[in-house]
């Protein structure tokens, strides 16, 4: 009778389910060789292992499992099968609570436990938390009940707090609120703890997550399914005020995939690209632009202040024309001057029409 029994190593942790128990028989294997190659009989090897089985199946095998083959073709051996629960010495032994990985500080867990890119290989902005912050997800917690949420809201909204303080105690908003809000006063009440304005429920301003919060709820849930900004604003507005809510409308549609993915697009098709003629004369085909603004140059009791620029496209030839306005009367003064002079009229004319 004889025993033997072997730990993983942190690189044989690694291995899939099979090659472990394939790696068990050739431990064994490896530890009673000699007793075993020589033998002159059939020896079975027990085990509660069916998933053996797919080694019997021809495939393509990976270097280690070549090796283990050519080493398993040296024994003459039949693998037995034996339930687990028939098995339960061999199971004991293997489950020992202190052969376990107890921490990361154990090598078999160490190894695996890792970045697996290391971080001084990023460039320090990547990793930096500003970057990161703007990759964040804003997910909603659709969970609560919206009257919880505006509960647990307006406890803690120092607006709305200050707000139930005037309407309780004062007769008018306090400088800091009225400025803010830009809310009458008289049309405003409190009802079961909460301020209503002109029958809608005032939401805490200062608490952009309860907003989103409404206007996801009334924007995806309607019977219609995500209406336009228009509908949705009506129907948020009907129970609810917060200051700014059509904006607050508006970012959120534009935000949404869904409505996005779906909508119609109204605006006529682009149109194709359509490049410039390429010249093939000199000064037949001229563009025109300016340098603009420039400080103020006097010149012969002239206050040049922009340069008009002349290219062929064709050669390159450019010139400069200063000018004192922008007008197009001097312009083509000064172009007939000095332009069409010396080269005549052009086919084209290529500007930017001032933009
Ligand atoms: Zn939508």
């Amino acid at each position: 009778m004889a025993y033997f029994s072997a730990k993983h190593s942190p690189q044989e942790c690694n291995y899939d389910i099979y090659d472990k128990e394939l790696l068990a028989i050739i431990k064994a294997l490896e530890e009673w060789q000699p007793e075993l190659e020589g033998s002159q009989s059939q020896f079975e090897i027990i085990t509660d292992h069916k998933n053996l089985a797919t080694f019997a199946t021809s495939k393509q095998l990976n270097a280690r499992q070549a090796r283990w083959a050519e080493f398993l073709s040296q024994f003459d051996f039949r693998i037995v099968y034996r339930p687990g629960t028939l098995n339960s010495r061999a199971d004991a032994l293997s489950r020992r609570p202190q052969d376990t990985p107890k921490d990361t500080t154990d090598s078999r867990i160490h190894s695996r436990f890792k970045a697996l890119i290391d971080p001084s290989k990023f460039s320090t902005d990547f990793l930096s938390t500003d970057f990161l912050s703007t990759l964040s997800l804003y997910t909603l917690d659709l969970s609560q009940h919206i009257d919880d949420l505006i509960t647990a809201s307006y406890a803690k909204s120092p607006i709305i707090q200050a707000m139930l303080d005037c309407l309780t105690n004062s007769r008018q908003w306090s400088p800091a609120l009225r400025s803010r809000l830009r809310l009458s006063f008289a049309e405003c009440q409190i009802i079961g703890g909460r301020i209503y304005h002109r029958g809608r429920l005032v939401i805490p301003p200062d608490d952009p997550d309860i907003q989103f919060q409404i206007v996801y709820r009334t924007h995806t849930s309607s019977p219609a399914g995500h209406p336009g900004r228009d509908k949705t604003l009506d129907l948020v507005s009907r129970y609810y005020w917060w200051p700014g809510v059509s904006h607050t409308v508006g970012e959120f549609i534009s935000g949404c995939l869904p409505c996005d993915k779906s909508k119609v697009k109204r605006n006529l098709p682009q149109g194709l690209l359509k490049p410039i003629n390429v010249p093939f004369e000199p000064w037949q085909d001229i563009s025109v632009d300016y340098i603009t603004p420039l400080p103020v140059c006097a010149r012969r009791g002239l206050q040049f202040q922009h340069i008009a620029v002349v290219v062929d496209r064709l050669t390159k030839l450019r010139h400069f024309i200063p000018t004192e306005t922008l007008e197009a009367e001097e312009l083509a003064r000064r172009f007939i001057n000095q332009v069409y002079t010396l080269y005549g009229t052009p086919q084209s004319i290529i500007s930017d029409q001032g933009s």
